[in-house]
């Protein structure tokens, strides 16, 4: 059986590099799920079609060749021959993205490809990190964390990432994006039985160190049957 850690938050948390480099210190695989939800969204602009058109996106959905690496260090995504690694990072892309994760039906869909890949990694364990990963994609993993900042951190890290940006123009997209995120999933609140890291006042490696001893407890408490 393949252990899931399963990790929540905000965008701007840190969650997708603190995830990929607990995975690479736990020597388990590392799956980025709101990649799957930007090469859908590439996928509907691709075909030409509009993300707030809830038919030609579900259609979409359906016909969706898309494929991830779960390794940490070598990281890709495709959507059939096409490498999109690149391409779903675009600010066209991350703008239509909410469009396409706010339909139910294709959050099923998507979930049902993540059950998948973990159970088909092939890997002791993989760090499983989105937003709503602790409460209905892998509710039962046996750690489960929600990696939260403070607004203001956050979108200060986000616009440090993209420093071709106005710090201003990041911070207002953010809070866009986790205001039309909130109305599909709650990712600022713990469910019960999740632990909570938060990160406003710990640098990149005391943010891992405080998530592995997250993943310590859980993992040993486990193996006790506890
Ligand atoms: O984490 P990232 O910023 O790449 O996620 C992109 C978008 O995908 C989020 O803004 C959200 O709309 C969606 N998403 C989601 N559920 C997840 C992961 C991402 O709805 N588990």
């Amino acid at each position: 059986m393949t252990v899931t850690i399963a990790i929540d938050g905000p965008a701007g948390s840190g969650k997708s590099s603190v995830s990929k480099e607990a995975a690479r210190r736990l020597g388990y695989g590392y799956l980025d799920t709101g990649a799957a939800y930007r090469a859908l969204a590439w996928h509907v602009l691709d075909l030409g079609a509009d993300t707030d058109d809830q038919g030609r996106v579900l259609d979409a959905a359906e016909e969706f060749p898309y494929a991830i690496s779960l390794d940490p260090d070598a990281y890709w995504v495709r959507v059939g021959d096409v490498d999109v690694t690149e391409a779903i990072r675009e600010p066209r892309v991350t703008a239509a993205v909410s469009g396409v994760a706010r339909v139910p039906a294709v959050r099923e869909r998507v979930n049902e490809l993540f059950r998948a890949l973990v159970a088909a990694s092939g890997r002791p364990g993989v760090v499983v990190e989105g937003r709503d990963i602790t409460t209905v994609v892998a509710p039962d993993a046996p750690v489960r964390i929600l990696l939260t900042a403070a607004p203001e951190v956050r979108a200060a890290r986000r616009s440090a990432e993209l420093h071709t940006h106005d710090a201003a123009d990041v911070a207002a997209a953010l809070h866009r994006r986790d205001a039309a995120d909130s109305q599909v999933v709650d990712f600022l609140t713990a469910a019960p039985g999740v632990s909570v890291v938060d990160s406003t006042d710990l640098d990149f490696a005391q943010t891992v160190a405080a998530v592995l001893d997250v993943v310590a407890a859980g993992t040993q408490e486990n193996h006790d049957g506890r």
